[in-house]
């Protein structure tokens, strides 16, 4: 699974700035990867787990965070490239939706095994947030976003270009292309008709747009 991982890497994307907050959420950068962080009053939460687990510990002690003191991963998907450093969060609850549970047990050989599974439209309060879970299946079966703070975590579902627009990722690493751009279509006809809640739209291969612009532009809408 490593060379298309590496392909991803050179795709004209703009920048990831790690360490940059995003209302409430903070980037965690590692190499082509980011995962996000969210801080909360039960604990720091993390929206993927990253990839390598040294360079996600010292990305983590950069910001202050142990990887023991993590009370939940949420998964926007079971990809090595955003579970690769799972092992770290040792007191963490792994939340994904169901249906990712098939790409996990090919990534990690079984070992990784949900231990919260979200649904699709659900409201999670952890601490005092509320993170909105929309299921977009295509890139897996069970890839999610979610909604934090006026922050739309994308994971894989979208990537922002240097020239600040917004493609889908490339149709070779998404189980299901056709639907992961029907899923975006969707979603960004939802998030239009919510455009004064949403502040970034938030991949985690590349930087954020600010906005629902570029989203409803690339859905046509
Ligand atoms: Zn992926």
């Amino acid at each position: 699974m490593l060379s298309p991982i590496l392909l991803l890497a050179c795709a004209n994307v703009s920048d990831i700035e790690d360490g940059r907050q995003l209302n409430s959420v903070v980037t965690v950068k590692d190499w082509f990867t980011s995962a996000y962080l969210l801080p909360t009053d039960a604990g720091p939460v993390m929206i993927d787990a990253g990839y390598r687990s040294r360079n996600m510990t010292g990305a983590l002690a950069d910001q202050g965070v142990d990887p023991a003191d993590v009370v939940g991963v949420l998964l926007t998907h079971g990809h090595t490239d955003h579970i690769g450093a799972v092992e770290i969060y040792t007191n963490a609850q792994l939340y994904a939706l169901p249906d990712e549970q098939g790409i996990l047990d090919e990534e990690s050989s079984g070992e990784v095994v949900i231990d919260v599974p979200l649904t699709d439209g659900e409201i999670l309060t952890i601490g005092q947030h509320s993170i909105e879970v929309i299921g977009v299946p295509g890139h897996t079966p069970g890839s999610a976003v979610f909604l934090i703070d006026g922050v739309v975590l994308m994971g894989d579902t979208a990537l922002v270009t240097k020239d600040g627009t917004i493609e889908p990722p490339d149709e070779k690493y998404s189980e299901d292309p056709e639907e992961a751009e029907a899923s975006l279509k969707v979603l960004a006809e939802a998030l239009q008709s919510r455009s004064d809640e949403i502040d970034w739209i938030a991949p985690a291969h590349s930087g954020p747009t600010a906005g629902v612009d570029a989203l409803v532009e690339f859905a046509g809408l």
